[in-house]
């Protein structure tokens, strides 16, 4: 159904999201109470992290009443993201609203965290813009939507993963700015399994969709690194 009044989930089938959202939601309140004592690294990366969820919102709306139409997520594909929500939601605000995990802290010097920083506008950035490019066609999993169409333009136009691009630069900027073997680097091995496990089948899962399109547009692009203009 691609129309907005697409039925709603019955109650039952909404609680995991809502029972997730109350858990953020809870997590979020400790880390803002415990804000006098994260550094400055900590605190600027909880504004890059809410700034992530802002920019997605309206996204997650809109994709809403636009029904999967293939779905190619497989175990190991959940299992990653699922480490990669573990490592990159949910540790760092129990780091921040929490002392439990302040054993697992180590030293960085301060121009390691200004790198951090200065890698956030470049996330954010590029988080906001593949959005808008990808519109209705996105899916947090390995999924087409129905009326899938290829988007070759904005920033699609010189790579294929500018969404995964921008995820690495938060990712990379999290061990920098949160000073933490647990809930600063793990998010490092955690995405970078779900980058090599994903790419290779959403690439396969798209290019089976738009064929010879896609792998013109495949040709001229980079993957996660714009291709040089020609
Ligand atoms: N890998 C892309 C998109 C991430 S969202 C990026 O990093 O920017 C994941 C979904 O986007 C996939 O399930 C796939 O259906 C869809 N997708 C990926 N590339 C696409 C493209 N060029 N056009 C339309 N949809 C695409």
């Amino acid at each position: 159904m691609s129309t907005e009044t697409a039925p709603r989930k019955p109650l039952v089938a909404q609680l995991p999201a809502m029972v997730m959202s109350l858990i953020g939601l809870a997590l979020t309140a400790a880390a803002l109470w415990r804000l006098p004592e994260a550094s400055w690294g900590e605190r600027i990366w909880l504004v890059a992290y809410l700034a992530m969820f802002a920019i997605r919102l309206p996204y997650t709306r809109k994709t809403r009443s636009n029904e999967i139409e293939a779905d190619k997520s497989d175990p190991a594909d959940r299992a990653a993201l699922m480490a990669v929500f573990l490592t990159m939601m949910i540790l760092p605000l129990v780091h921040l609203g929490s002392p439990f995990l302040t054993v697992a802290n180590f030293a960085l010097p301060t121009w390691a965290t200004v790198v951090g920083v200065l890698l956030l506008p470049g996330f954010l950035w590029l988080f906001w813009r593949s959005h808008a490019d990808l519109g209705r066609n996105w899916s947090p999993g390995l999924e087409l939507r129905e009326g899938h169409t290829l988007v070759t333009a904005g920033v699609y136009a010189r790579m294929r993963h500018p969404m995964y691009t921008a995820i690495w630069l938060f990712a990379i900027a999290q061990p920098l700015l949160i000073h933490n073997w647990v809930s600063g680097l793990l998010v490092v091995p955690a995405f970078a399994a779900l980058y090599f496990l994903r790419v290779p089948k959403e690439e396969a899962m798209v290019r089976e969709r738009f064929g010879s399109a896609y792998d013109e547009y495949a040709a001229r692009t980079g993957r996660i690194w714009p291709s040089r203009l020609t």
